[in-house]
């Protein structure tokens, strides 16, 4: 259980983030997929992540501090429509330092909305974090918004997809922050990948 969480900081230079002196976490996903809605549900917060920020907008990595012991961090969306290319271009070359460079980092979760098939961008983030041996964790969002029938052949076709790009099947969560579920289970998750 999380007990306590604060902003620390946001940049847009991952060489200006936190010194890596603790375990450290990150969240990431297509922008909408619920990933602010999540990290409140995980923090047990209302607000902590701002919900729904204009996509494009927020292109900043967020760090947050987590009961005095781990970060856990906010990744900016990707995946809108609407931003131009510099802007992409720039969010890139930030992701791709951070999660490549970022020593403390021992988990990124990668966020997919449980309501579709497996989506091309999902995938090709995933492949890109497999081929650079980025430690990725897969949670599936939105599952109250349908039948658990449906939501186990959305997840299934996705981890089928994860073959071609991993020896072993990731880890994964469904989840809902709606009802909390897999709550309990990814905050246990969390908490032996940052102990360790
Ligand atoms: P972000 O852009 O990835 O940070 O997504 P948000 O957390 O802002 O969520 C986008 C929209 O989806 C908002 O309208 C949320 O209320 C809604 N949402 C997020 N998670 C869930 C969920 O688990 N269930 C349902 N029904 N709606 C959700």
């Amino acid at each position: 259980m999380i007990k306590k969480a604060s902003f620390v900081i946001s940049n847009n230079n991952p060489g200006k983030c936190p010194n890596p002196d603790r375990a450290e976490i990150a969240f990431i996903g297509r922008s909408n997929v619920g990933k602010s809605s999540l990290i409140n549900m995980i923090t047990g917060t209302r607000d902590l992540a701002k919900t729904s920020a204009k996509p494009g907008k927020t292109q900043l990595i967020n760090h947050f501090m987590i009961d005095d012991r781990w970060y856990l961090v906010d990744l900016p969306g990707y995946g809108f429509a609407k931003v131009n290319k510099k802007v992409k271009d720039g969010w890139e070359a930030m992701i791709s330092t951070y999660l490549t460079k970022r020593e403390n980092l021992c988990g990124v979760f990668i966020l997919i909305d449980s309501r579709l098939e497996p989506q091309g961008i999902d995938l090709e983030f995933l492949a890109w974090c497999g081929s650079e041996g980025v430690p990725s964790v897969l949670v599936f969002t939105k599952a109250d918004k349908q039948s658990k029938a449906k939501t186990d052949l959305n997840v299934k076709a996705f981890l089928k997809k994860t073959k071609e790009i991993f020896e072993e099947e990731p880890d994964y969560f469904v989840t809902s922050a709606e009802n909390t579920t897999g709550k309990a289970e990814l905050v246990q998750f969390i908490e032996e990948l940052v102990k360790e």
